[in-house]
């Protein structure tokens, strides 16, 4: 809630009686490295005392420092890439506010973004609810695309109808070019392709099924806890060695001198400095091949646990070639799901919504096999986390197995 410091949301007005104030938006560094971003905690504050949506100053944010931007807005995290001080946030805010809020006439910030078509045209507004004037937007403007996207939604109603991917995919809706994808929407400005139908189905899936599991599991929620994931991190941290040996039935490998230690070590350390994802994946698989484990199923579930951050969504097509190459039996992929069950039960308790997202990939490059999915996905298995954290993660994968069998139905009816 809105609690901490508030300012005027027009700053360049010193008058401590000024009706429209907000909060003083505030950062939060995360990661190291490559990894490094920028969460700003309150920013659905502050966009609620600006009558926008969060997305929109978080893009354009990401816009003008050429950044990428992430949001969820289920969790309510929005994110820019990169390490940035929270003055000169505060001061794209003032831009923001200056381009995307206030009347042009009045400077009133009591305004709604009216789009308006004419044709093919499109035109946002500016609609002063103070003194009634409509005033246009500078259309050059990167953020305005992002907005035509995404228009903004008037009720409560309206927002879930846009959130609902799956159900607007069968509704077919009334807004042809808007589907307003909310669950982890990463940032398409940059090559990233935009999802299919079934895989905003499956994410749509995945985040109510972790709702459901945040109400109902009581321990899930203990385990979520931005305190509990730091407690966990800091008991990893300077043990990936123990940890990525540690329950694997193949021989009691626990040297931190052996391969697979040094494996996860070097990755560990030089995954935080890498400018190219996949230029690095290059690198692993030269470093698996000197250390002589490019066949052994145990060097997959080690880079599982170890290459991944909590943006494993992002990061994963840069590493399916390399894991494309290493696994070449049932043995191997199930070694990457054990790796994955560690992944997201032990160390980025976070991805946990998207395990079916990530299934996903490894099932559409031929990596993970569907009957091999399936058996792991129906069986609970002690063998790489506690049953607890097992169950868990196969739980939140029930949306990728359901529709594996769906599929599957289909198929055999499409046989007979
Ligand atoms: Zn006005």
């Amino acid at each position: 809630m809105a609690s901490g410091p508030t300012v005027n949301i027009r700053r360049d007005v010193d008058d401590k009686f000024y009706r429209y104030r907000m909060p003083l938006l505030t950062t939060k560094i995360e990661g190291k490295g490559n990894g490094i971003k920028t969460v700003v905690p309150n920013m659905s504050d502050v966009a609620r005392a600006l009558s926008r949506p969060p997305s929109y100053p978080t893009k354009f944010f990401g816009c003008e420092l050429g950044a990428q931007t992430s949001f969820d807005e289920k969790n309510d995290r929005y994110i820019v890439n990169g390490a940035h001080d929270p003055n000169r946030l505060r001061e794209l805010l003032d831009h923001f506010i200056e381009k995307f809020v206030l009347c042009k006439s009045c400077k009133n910030p009591e305004t709604d973004l009216v789009i308006l078509k004419s044709g093919r045209n499109e035109e946002i507004i500016r609609d002063c609810k103070a003194c009634g004037e409509r005033t246009d937007v500078d259309m050059r403007h990167k953020l305005t695309t992002f907005i035509l996207k995404n228009p903004p939604v008037k009720s409560k109603k309206d927002r879930k109808r846009n959130a609902g991917t799956a159900a607007a995919n069968v509704g077919g809706g009334n807004s042809p070019t808007h589907e307003a994808g909310d669950a982890e929407v990463a940032d398409a400005a940059d090559g990233a392709e935009s999802d299919d139908e079934l895989t905003k189905k499956i994410k749509a899936e995945a985040a109510e099924l972790n709702t459901d599991a945040a109400i109902t599991d009581e321990g899930w929620v203990a385990d979520t806890s931005p305190e509990a994931v730091k407690q966990r991190m800091k008991a990893l941290e300077g043990s990936m060695a123990a940890a990525v040996i540690g329950g694997d039935d193949e021989g009691s490998d626990e040297d931190v001198n052996s391969p697979y230690s040094q494996l996860g070590r070097w990755v560990e350390e030089n995954r935080g400095d890498v400018e190219d994802l996949k230029t690095f994946a290059v690198d692993v698989y030269k470093k698996v091949q000197d250390l002589g484990i490019e066949k052994k199923h145990k060097a997959v579930l080690v880079l599982m646990q170890a290459l991944f951050t909590d943006e494993a969504v992002t990061e994963i097509r840069n590493y399916l070639p390399l894991f494309k190459k290493m696994i070449s039996s049932e043995r191997h992929q199930k070694a990457l799901l054990g790796g994955l069950e560690r992944l997201v039960g032990l160390m980025q308790p976070s991805l946990v919504p998207v395990v079916p997202k990530l299934l996903m990939e490894f099932y559409q490059a031929d990596i993970l096999e569907e009957e091999v999915i399936t058996q792991w996905g129906t069986h609970v298995s002690k063998k790489y986390v506690d049953k607890e954290t097992s169950k868990r993660v196969r739980k939140a994968s029930e949306p990728f197995l359901k529709w594996l069998e769906e599929a599957e139905d289909d198929e055999d009816e499409d046989d007979e």
